[in-house]
């Protein structure tokens, strides 16, 4: 089953029109996909009861109770009925200067909560030659996932997101996603395991629309699409899981 993943980022700005947008999202789920929504944290608890859809966060912190003004635990979010958090977004690591260091702390507290954890990593520019795009990605991976235990993989997606691509309506191809989803893999089978790295999920997100989302699922390779700027228009974001439902 693919994955789409709609990351609302800090939007709408009501709950009137983010029940309006969910319930939306609601009548269209698939059983071709397996549909997460990652709304602002306020919006949460509005959604928990909602079956269908899953819920998931766009972060959380690393300690799960104290004198962390400010932040979200994540237990709050598992207690909130929160099945997923995004982590290591880089809006964050850009506005929040997010080291991965940060973001491993993150990964673990997640994972040990019972969450599953969607981790986004990829290079901020278009270097032309992997092998540098690879390094990045790959520092991030490691930073990100160590002291993950082997066991608590299965519970970790990886979404490659190059960062040139994320809001600029300019996305990635899906050949060289797939290249990325390989080396993402074999850099996860050196660190757990070739098994682990065979069966890992990995997703693409980077502008992704109604009218490219398909090249990209069609890949084997690449398990479903993270969607942010599209997934705010309901229209466009049921197209996009129709678009998926076909491809499969
Ligand atoms: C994202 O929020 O991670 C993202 C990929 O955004 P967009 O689809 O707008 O590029």
């Amino acid at each position: 089953m693919k994955i789409i993943v709609a990351n609302w980022k800090m939007n709408p700005q009501s709950v009137i029109e983010a029940r309006s947008l969910f319930g939306a999202f609601k009548k269209n789920s698939s059983k071709k996909a397996e549909v997460i929504v990652c709304p602002p944290f306020l919006f949460l608890p509005v959604f928990s009861k909602i079956a269908n859809v899953k819920l998931g966060a766009q972060n959380c912190f690393f300690e799960n109770s104290g004198a962390y003004t400010g932040e979200i635990s994540p237990l709050m979010l598992k207690n909130a009925g929160c099945e997923y958090v995004i982590l290591g977004h880089s809006e964050r690591r850009r506005h929040l200067l997010e080291t991965d260091e940060m973001i491993g702390k993150k990964i673990k507290a997640a994972l040990s909560a019972g969450l599953k954890v969607i981790l986004c990593v990829g290079e901020q520019e278009r270097a032309g030659e992997f092998d540098l795009e690879a390094e990045i990605v790959g520092g991030q991976l490691e930073g990100g996932l160590d002291g993950v235990k082997k066991t608590q993989m299965r519970n970790v997606v990886i979404a490659y997101e190059p960062v040139w691509a994320i809001g600029t309506g300019v996305s990635d191809t899906p050949n060289q996603t797939l290249q990325a989803a390989i080396f993402i893999r074999k850099k996860i089978g050196e660190m757990f395991g070739r098994n682990i790295g065979q069966e890992q999920k990995v997703l693409y997100g980077g502008s992704v629309t109604s009218k490219n989302v398909k090249p990209f699922v069609e890949q084997d390779g690449i398990d479903g699409v993270l969607v942010g700027g599209a997934s705010l228009n309901a229209g466009e974001f049921a197209k996009i899981i129709e678009r998926v439902g076909e491809a499969c």
